[in-house]
This record gives C-alpha cells, sequence and structure tokens, in this order.
C-alpha cells in the first residue's frame, strides 16, 4: 500500500479527529491524498499530505454550519445530497488515472463512498461520533422529543427531493442502503471509546473503536496578550464553548456573563464567528471573550469546561482531565453528556434540547459543583487516562494496512 485518498466534512470537527490518522499514514511512508476545502490546506500540508480542494461551491465549512443551525441534521442531509452530484464525476475524474489504494471518506461524505463504488475501491468510514438509534430517541423528554421533530420534520420535503434528484442523475442502486448515514465501509473506524457507544444492530465485525489520539496542545496566538496573560494565572479556568456549528445564541454567552460575573475564577468564552463579541456587551473583569481559542492549548489547563458535548471536545477534555458541564444544542450530545455524566465526569443541562434558555443560577450550580467536588476531576481524569486503550491512530492504521492488504477491490457501479 504506497496511496490512500480521504475525503472529508469541511469542519473542524470532522477534520480534527482524521489528523493523527493522517500524520500516522505519512510517517509510515504512504502518500495521503486529502479532499477537503482551501480553509483545511494550511494543516493538511503540514501533515505532509497531499491537499486536493475541492470545486469551490460544492460544500463548505460555512454550508454545514447553516445547515446544522437552521434545520438540524436532516438539512445537512440535503446538503451533503445536493454536494455529491458535483463531487462524485470530480473524485472519480480525479482518480480514474492514479486509482488510491483505498478510500477514506467521512461518515457522512456520500460523495467518497460513492466515488470509491464506481472506483471499486476498499472503503474505510471515518465515523466521527457513535451510531444512535431509536434508543436515543426514546431518551428524549416530550418536550425535547417535540422540538426535535418540529425542527426535522421541516427539512424532510427537501431531503427527499435532493433524494429524487440523486437517484435521477446517478440510478437507485448508486446509493448506500438505508440508513444512508452514518455510512459504513468495508472497515469503519471509530474514533472514540467503545463505552460511548450503545447496543447498536449495525455494529459488525468491520467496526473498530481506536478511541481518541488528541494532539499535542500547541501555543497561543502570541499576538494575544490578554489570552497569554489568562492562561498563565494561577487562579482556576473555565473555558466556555458550544463548537464550531452551533455557537449557540447570544442570549447563552449573555447568561454566562451573569451566571460568573462573581465566580472565583477566570472565565474564557469561545463564542463563535457567527457572534460579534461587541454586541454581547461588556464582560466583568474576570472574562475574556474570543470568537475562537486553542481549545487544547486552553483545556490543558482549565478546571471547568461547559461545551456543547460534540464528540471532539467532550474527549478533549475528559484527556486533560477537565470534569464537563454539557449544554447539549442536539440530541447526540445530550447521549454523550449523560455517557460521561452516568460516570461522574460532569452534568448534563438539557434546557437547549427543547429550546429553552439555561437559567444563570442552574449554570452557576453545576459549575461550582464541578469546581467545589474533586470526585467530577477523578472521574474526568480516569476517564481521560482509558481513552488511549483503543490504540488510537496507530491501531487505526494497522487496520487500513490489513484491509488493504487482505482485499482485492471488486469493480463497483459505473455511474455516470
Ligand atoms: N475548537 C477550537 N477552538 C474553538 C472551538 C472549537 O479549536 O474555539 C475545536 C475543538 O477543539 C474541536 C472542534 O473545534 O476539535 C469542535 O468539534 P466538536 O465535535 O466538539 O464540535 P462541532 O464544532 O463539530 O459541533
Amino acid at each position: 500500500m504506497n496511496h490512500i485518498t480521504l475525503t472529508a466534512m469541511p469542519a473542524a470537527g470532522h477534520v480534527n479527529p482524521t489528523v493523527p490518522l493522517v500524520r500516522e499514514l505519512v510517517r509510515r511512508k504512504i502518500a495521503v491524498s486529502y479532499y477537503a476545502t482551501e480553509e483545511f490546506r494550511g494543516p493538511v500540508e503540514r501533515l505532509g499530505a497531499e491537499f486536493r480542494p475541492y470545486p469551490a461551491g460544492a460544500i463548505s465549512p460555512t454550508m454545514i454550519a447553516e445547515a446544522t443551525r437552521h434545520g438540524g441534521p436532516v438539512e445537512v442531509v440535503t446538503r451533503v445530497l445536493d454536494a455529491t452530484h458535483a463531487l462524485v464525476p470530480f473524485l472519480i475524474d480525479d482518480l480514474r488515472d492514479r486509482p488510491p489504494a483505498a478510500m477514506a471518506f467521512d461518515s457522512n461524505a456520500l460523495w467518497g463512498r460513492m466515488a470509491a463504488a464506481s472506483l471499486g475501491l476498499p472503503m474505510i468510514s471515518l465515523m466521527t461520533t457513535m451510531l444512535l438509534g431509536a434508543d436515543g430517541l426514546r431518551s428524549l423528554g416530550a418536550r425535547e422529543l417535540i422540538s426535535f421533530v418540529g425542527e426535522s420534520v421541516a427539512g424532510i420535503p427537501g431531503t427527499v427531493a435532493a433524494r429524487q434528484r440523486m437517484v435521477r442523475r446517478f440510478g437507485t442502486g448508486s446509493l448506500p442502503p438505508r440508513p444512508i448515514f452514518p455510512m459504513r465501509g468495508d472497515l469503519t473506524l471509530f474514533p472514540i471509546p467503545e463505552w460511548m457507544q450503545g447496543s447498536d444492530s449495525r455494529l459488525d465485525r468491520t467496526c473498530h473503536f481506536v478511541g481518541p489520539t488528541i494532539e499535542p496542545a500547541s501555543g497561543t496566538d502570541d499576538h494575544d496578550a490578554d489570552l497569554t496573560d489568562l492562561l498563565a494565572t494561577a487562579e482556576p479556568l473555565v473555558l466556555v464553548s458550544l463548537g464550531t456549528l452551533h455557537t449557540g445564541s447570544e442570549a447563552f454567552f449573555r447568561s454566562c456573563f451573569e451566571a460568573f460575573a462573581d465566580l472565583p475564577a477566570r472565565v474564557l468564552l469561545s463564542v463563535g464567528t457567527e457572534i460579534d463579541p461587541a454586541r454581547l456587551g461588556r464582560p466583568s473583569a474576570n472574562t475574556l471573550v474570543r470568537s475562537s481559542v486553542p481549545q487544547l492549548r486552553v483545556l490543558e489547563r482549565a478546571s471547568v469546561f461547559v461545551t456543547h458535548g460534540g464528540m471532539n471536545s467532550a474527549l478533549e477534555g475528559l484527556h486533560f482531565g477537565v470534569p464537563l458541564v454539557v449544554v447539549p444544542q442536539q440530541f447526540e450530545q445530550m447521549i454523550i453528556g449523560r455517557a460521561v455524566a452516568e460516570r461522574g465526569a460532569g452534568v448534563v443541562l438539557r434546557q437547549h434540547l427543547s429550546h429553552r434558555a439555561v437559567p444563570p443560577a442552574e449554570l452557576r450550580a453545576a459549575v461550582d459543583d464541578c469546581l467545589a467536588d474533586p470526585t467530577r476531576r477523578a472521574a474526568a481524569r480516569t476517564l481521560g487516562k482509558s481513552l488511549p486503550a483503543g490504540g488510537g491512530a496507530v491501531a487505526a492504521a494497522d487496520l487500513i494496512d490489513e484491509l488493504v492488504a487482505g482485499r482485492t477491490p471488486a469493480a463497483g457501479p459505473t455511474l455516470p
């Protein structure tokens, strides 16, 4: 094996977990061609992989974030189906004359799987989170379920229409069996610990829980003197972030101002690029607001992490032994938060799932609890120490090696 192709979903939460794997493949002298959008050129090239840009306009981090914010997972599926029209022919053209030994694709990047099937390549699905079934939905309360269904129903006609366009363009047999997402491959790699995954009939011998490999924290932005100072103080530090796709609402971050104004700790709010920090008003002296922060560097010395419970953020927090206050923005994040809370390493505040505000007093009580109760930190440390058990990127690269060595690629359907 000397060449692997990877087709990414262009979003930080999807690209970040691929970084250690690509680094490991490159270390083994395997050429990696990495397809993503221009935003990721620098990070990909720094790994020593070949960067291949998706054609402009097909899919972008902004499209994914907007779809997530305005229509949830159903709207994201519509975007993915639409992007696939342009990206399947593009990938086939690009790879026909230099087929790789295998195609790795994000478990939502339908174009990667369809191109791999058409070219007869072994398929490696890169999951970013666990499989969620009806059990997960059953854990929603009535108000949460109504919010979830309400948000999803509005997008369903759009998804059905996008699916019909796909079938007209590529034929019925070209799509993976339903439910299409998340897609599995000949090998399906989960960069998460197995305890995060509930029982699910889709799990089979192709699925491997290698766990996360968290990259070493890199330096802060030297030009940000306030952030550098904040990280250097000895006081407890609370990081608040709702990830890169949801970025919450101004109301939530304002309630953080209120909840933490007299907290005996420093507070760092990462509010995302959609919120203008100036619109939030003046934070109290203990609080610093940024659009984005070097999260690993901050978590390395944080005492509590108020997070939406995205899989990357949750595992990054645990890696550094930081207890989590999880404020889920979608139900998958509630399941992640619950798995952490059941093991004593955090607290879940579910109000956003039913479009209600988190009362500042409750937010404060959860953070106070995580700051004051040493068993929370101990539990987070225990979970953090267990994360490397799955073997991480090295185990993932070994599995890819085995797949490619042991399988003669079969020819798949020819796509127009
Ligand atoms: N992240 C970051 N700085 C920030 C906010 C997020 O570096 O200010 C990174 C974070 O470390 C994580 C990713 O962005 O790796 C977010 O992924 P996650 O799965 O937690 O959430 P998503 O953004 O996909 O909802």
